[in-house]
């Protein structure tokens, strides 16, 4: 029989808001021993299209940290800030398509709308058949409708959603002037071939917004697996905002060693102090996606990981 599946691609996309910190290296680990222990390519996308809250001395930085703790990508960095052509092409096309509508909504006449379960606002249907008069488009939103998306996750299983409940009519381009996260991943994953996207169970909310776009955009569906996510003691997402220590680059073997820890994958305490390079040995001989734990959230290890 002829497997007619595309080879595996899969990617690492950080966003430069700040150096790799644990929450981070365990997505970059999760997503690299699945790709390479399947003989994919690993690609990786600096997630820059938010401009303000980005910045290039933190994409360098992460690139240093990542070469550091050894892990090597396929092809050239991709960089969301150099694809502003592409996101604006896929948005013409869903404007011809009828599937969007101008917004003029001000942040403060959205205030009392509902919230969606990820503390979004729903979207309340203000512009949706048309600017009032005298009113100037400052955004672009997606119509949802009555759509509906779902799909079978390989870690948290299966995840249905009602995206006017849990999303509403959501933005594709901000009033700034910026694309929105939603269509610049979904347009470079496309382009890039991705075909399995491992990634942070922070964003599993925000997988039905991807694929119903995708559906709307004509381009396929990637296989999804969202690992669970790192929080402190006071059960924050390890990130910028919750002070999360960055990796040591000058000694990354420690915090490899927690992130294969993390991800069930219970390697040798004999390791403890290896090397990358030994521990990324003993991880591609032994990585098993299944013995990732379930559910969205974990306690990171160590109390070394959060700055105090
Ligand atoms: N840039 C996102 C982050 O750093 C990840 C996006 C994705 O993997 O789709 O959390």
């Amino acid at each position: 029989m002829i497997d007619s599946a595309p080879p595996y691609r899969g990617r690492f996309a950080p966003s430069p808001t700040g150096p790799l910190h644990f929450g981070s290296l365990v997505a970059a680990v999760g997503s690299f021993l699945e790709a390479r222990t399947r003989g994919g390519a690993w690609l990786l996308r600096i997630e820059d299209v938010d401009a303000p809250r980005c910045s290039a001395a933190a994409a360098a930085d992460i690139l240093r940290t990542l070469e550091a703790c050894g892990f090597s990508w396929d092809g050239e960095v991709v960089r969301q800030s150099r694809r502003t052509e592409a996101y604006a092409a896929a948005l013409e096309r869903l404007k011809f398509g009828g599937r969007v509508f101008s917004c003029a909504c001000t942040r403060k006449e959205l205030a009392d709308s509902a919230i969606a379960p990820d503390g979004a606002s729903i979207y309340p249907g203000t512009c949706r058949q048309g600017l009032a008069a005298g009113r100037s488009a400052r955004a672009w939103r997606l119509r949802v409708g009555d759509a509906r998306a779902g799909f079978d996750d390989a870690i948290q299983g299966r995840v249905d959603s009602d995206l006017s409940l849990d999303a509403g009519d959501f933005i594709l381009l901000r009033a700034d002037g910026l694309f929105a996260y939603q269509l610049a991943v979904v347009v470079d994953d496309a382009d890039a071939g991705i075909t399995h996207v491992v990634r942070g169970a922070d964003l599993l909310t925000s997988t039905a917004r991807q694929i119903f776009l995708q559906q709307c955009l004509g381009l396929p569906t990637p296989c999804y697996a969202h690992l669970p996510v790192a929080v402190n003691a006071a059960g924050e997402k390890l990130s910028k905002q919750t002070r999360a220590a960055a990796v040591d680059a000058s000694q990354p073997g420690p915090a490899l060693f927690a992130a294969l820890e993390f991800l069930g994958q219970q390697p040798p305490p004999e390791l403890s102090g290896a090397s990358p390079g030994e521990l990324w040995t003993w991880a591609t001989r032994h990585w098993r996606l299944e013995r990732v734990p379930r559910g969205p959230l974990c306690p990171a290890p160590g109390s070394g990981i959060i700055v105090p």
